[in-house]
């Protein structure tokens, strides 16, 4: 088959229903079929499958589709099989099929009805699959949620690891990744565990011009949510917490107040789950009380906001989750409740696990630290961790945050950021901000012992302000491009060349921080301790809430034992 002899435009037609191509999913396609090796870095809803179920359909053999999750699958499976009048143009395989379905799906693929072969990574080890597959013709692979491969994305599965090995025992054919994650961290261990280095790289932008985004401090956060639900009445949203618990106890906090809400959590037997997530579909009910289990493959166009009760584990996670408002275009309101009680307690959590564990863990957790704590467009600092550049005044979406809408009081803080970027250098760039900050406000530790910091000039010379103001110098920094950090040994801070023209005096202009807004971490615990007394002691919406949570959180205890 020769790729200029084929006319997509009018395949797309034929199979799917649509007149254009979203985005790049013609290159995508073309370079597929031209035996290339394509990666595809898209946002969620960009249309990835039809980068792989086009080709597969209109392809010589079978295509394999990796894909992690069978709920998932078969839901592939079951569009794409009523996208033809054929039978069995789709299959899944897997252990879950008796003797006469596996061969049923032989059969097919042998007969060559079968286009799109749906595999989880665990089934396609089985030596029974692989040889069956080894012998029969395969158009390419496709590996849907490729990110699952990097401990870096937000849903590692290690069965992710070894897919290479396999998939060259199968066949020598063209492989195709696809991934809404795009951190560069992510998309280098993607593309070297896939050995997938001369691949063609297709990025979208990840920024979603029309969501808002807004970062509170999580003080009185049952009354603010109660608050911002009643005026965003009869929409759909979808409040996330990150425990179980919490999830049942605040889905009852909020119906007692009037709210049409229903909990979602993995802790549910499976009847209770489907239904409170379909009522949410049917718009039975306008706001769903979730953990992350909620929203995987979930695509419902009008959700309008998407609350976080809790602070995600990672940028990653937050991302994908604000993701689900205002897929339709409309309105999206991206609410998150910040404390820093909340990191410590998911770093004690980490705590446990197993170092390189613990480490990403940690990695990935000082970034929400930093989105949370930023005074800079929230869009902007959003996409430089996914890679991307994003300009603040004129960019798509700029004015649509917090600190865009109220932009913080700025100082210049030029000279300081020369003397850090210069005892960096110096240093010979091999510090993480942690012992940055350690050196430059002279706090002996492991590192500056071992490294006999204490000796060298810069030791404390930064004293006089606090670690916070340091802090925010350097991610600053980072994120304005005077710094990187170095992928690899993800951290590690490295002078960039705007940095050495900032070094060399070559660099005019200001360099601005936000002064006030430095978001002193024990401040903002002392501002929420007060506020919970004067809600208990105080009247109105406050005292009727926490009174009735008293009520509910005994009621539920009860019922938990
Ligand atoms: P992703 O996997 O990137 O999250 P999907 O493959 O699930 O996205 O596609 C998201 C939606 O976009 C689906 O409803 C799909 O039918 C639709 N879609 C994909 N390609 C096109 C196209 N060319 N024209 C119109 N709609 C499309
Ligand atoms: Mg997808």
């Amino acid at each position: 088959m020769d790729i200029k002899d084929i006319n997509l435009s009018a395949e797309l037609k034929k199979y799917f229903g649509f007149s254009k191509f979203k985005g790049q999913q013609e290159q995508i396609i073309t370079d597929l079929l031209s035996g290339k090796d394509v990666f595809v870095l898209m946002p969620t809803g960009g249309g990835k499958s039809l980068c792989y179920q086009l080709p597969a359909l209109i392809s010589e053999g079978t295509a394999i589709v990796v894909s992690p999750l069978i709920a998932l699958m078969k839901n592939q499976v079951d569009a794409v099989n009523g996208l033809s009048s054929d039978e069995g143009v789709a299959h899944v395989l897997n252990s879950s099929l008796n003797k006469s379905q596996t061969k049923q799906v032989m059969d097919d693929i042998t007969n060559g009805k079968t286009k799109l072969l749906y595999v989880a990574p665990e089934s396609l080890i089985k030596e029974e699959y692989l040889e069956f597959l080894r012998a029969v013709k395969i158009s390419f692979v496709a590996i849907d949620e490729a990110h699952c491969i990097s401990e870096w994305g937000h849903d590692f599965r290690p069965e992710y690891r070894n897919l290479k090995g396999i998939i060259d025992r199968i066949a020598d054919v063209p492989v195709i990744a696809l991934t809404a994650t795009a951190t560069p961290k992510v998309q280098d261990d993607i593309q070297k565990t896939l050995g997938m280095n001369n691949a063609v790289v297709y990025k979208e932008s990840f920024n979603r011009a029309n969501l808002f985004y807004e970062i509170r401090p999580k003080v009185n956060v049952d009354k603010e949510i109660v608050k911002f639900i009643n005026q965003h009445k009869g929409k759909s949203g979808i409040v996330y917490c990150l425990s179980r618990r919490k999830v049942e106890e605040f889905a009852q906090l909020l119906q007692v107040n009037g709210i049409n809400a229903l909990p979602y959590h993995a802790g549910l037997d499976q009847k209770t789950r489907v239904a409170n997530q379909d009522k949410f579909l049917m718009e039975e009910v306008d706001v769903i009380v979730a953990t992350i289990a909620f929203g995987m493959g979930i695509d419902k166009p009008d959700v309008r906001f998407v609350i976080h009760y809790d602070i995600p584990k990672s940028l990653e996670s937050y991302y994908q989750e604000t993701g689900r408002a205002g897929r339709d275009g409309g309105e999206g309101y991206c609410l998150a409740f910040y404390d820093p009680k909340d990191i410590e307690k998911l770093e004690k959590f980490l705590a446990q696990k197993p170092v390189s564990e613990r480490e990403i863990g940690l990695q990935l957790l000082n970034e929400v630290v930093g989105y949370a704590e930023t005074s800079m467009s929230r869009r902007q600092y959003l996409l430089y961790y996914f890679g991307e550049k994003f300009d603040p005044v004129n960019g798509d979406g700029a004015k649509m945050c917090d600190n865009s809408q109220n932009p913080p009081k700025l100082v210049d803080a030029g000279d300081d950021l020369k003397k850090v970027l210069e005892m960096i250098k110096s240093l010979g760039e091999k510090f993480r901000t942690k012992d940055l900050i350690s050196i430059i406000v002279g706090k002996e530790s492991a590192v500056t012992k071992s490294y006999k910091l204490e000796q060298t000039p810069f030791f404390g010379f930064g004293k006089s302000k606090t670690d916070n103001y340091w802090k925010s110098i350097i991610r600053q920094a980072t994120v304005q491009d005077f710094l990187k950090k170095d992928i690899e040994t993800y951290g590690v801070l490295k002078i960039s060349e705007k940095g050495n023209q900032l070094i060399a005096g070559q660099y005019k202009d200001a360099f601005l921080i936000a002064e006030d807004r430095e978001y002193d971490l024990s401040q903002i615990k002392q501002k929420s301790d007060s506020d919970q007394i004067q809600i208990q002691a105080g009247g109105g919406l406050d005292q009727v809430l926490f009174g009735q949570l008293k009520e509910l959180r005994k009621t539920i205890a009860k019922k938990h034992g």
